[in-house]
């Protein structure tokens, strides 16, 4: 079991086959998730390809997330929420901790390049984060909403491999807009790293 503390993150192999499963401690908290071919860094999980490939705008049980190469990386195959997880917002960044006056405030663009340099990687650029558990609500007229998780403690999703990966994985730190449960108060995701019959075993 890894421990990632709310407003950090970590990154992680997968190897094909493996399931990941990660879950909110305390049911309100996003998990931005990023993924790369580790013998390429330059094809990543890419969710414009994702939507397109799904014909949906969220992710939910069944959804394939695909790389920027149209390559299957991550199958969702348990959803302990049934919700849909975001995939039209980006992740926050010192710049947008700026605008609301905070300076030095942690941030999933941050979170993201730090875990990469820990593991003696890198990217160049800020791809598009998966939002897992980001409950983001699409109104007919297209305006988005940003609403706390509808999870309740524990609750996990599992997200199956179809190739090696790099994960990375960051607990959101925002504490200003409601997106992590309305008292603003990031928390701590937990994840698991199983052979595919074993996550389906502790699932079950
Ligand atoms: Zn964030």
């Amino acid at each position: 079991m890894i421990r990632i503390k709310g407003r950090f993150s970590d990154a992680m192999a997968l190897r094909k086959g493996q399931t990941l499963k990660v879950a909110t401690e305390t049911g309100n908290q996003v998990a931005d998730i990023w993924a790369f071919n580790p013998d390429d860094m330059s094809e990543y999980m890419s969710m414009e390809h994702t939507r397109s490939i799904n014909s949906l705008l969220h992710v939910a049980t069944g959804c394939r997330l695909v790389s920027t190469r149209r390559r299957t990386m991550l199958r969702m195959t348990v959803d302990s929420a049934a919700m849909h997880h975001d995939t039209l917002l980006c992740p926050c960044s010192p710049e947008l901790y700026e605008e609301f006056g905070e300076v030095n405030h942690r941030s999933c663009t941050a979170n993201l390049h730090e875990a990469l340099a820990k593991r003696g990687l890198s990217c160049p650029c800020t791809p598009a984060s998966f939002n897992l558990f980001m409950n983001v609500p699409v109104a007919t007229d297209g305006s988005l909403t940003r609403l706390p998780p509808p999870c309740k403690p524990g609750d996990h999703v599992c997200l199956e491999a179809d190739m090696n990966l790099i994960v990375v994985i960051s607990a959101c730190p925002q504490d200003i807009t409601p997106i992590n449960g309305k008292d603003c108060i990031p928390s701590d995701l937990l994840v698991e790293i199983l052979d595919t019959p074993e996550a389906k075993e502790s699932t079950a």
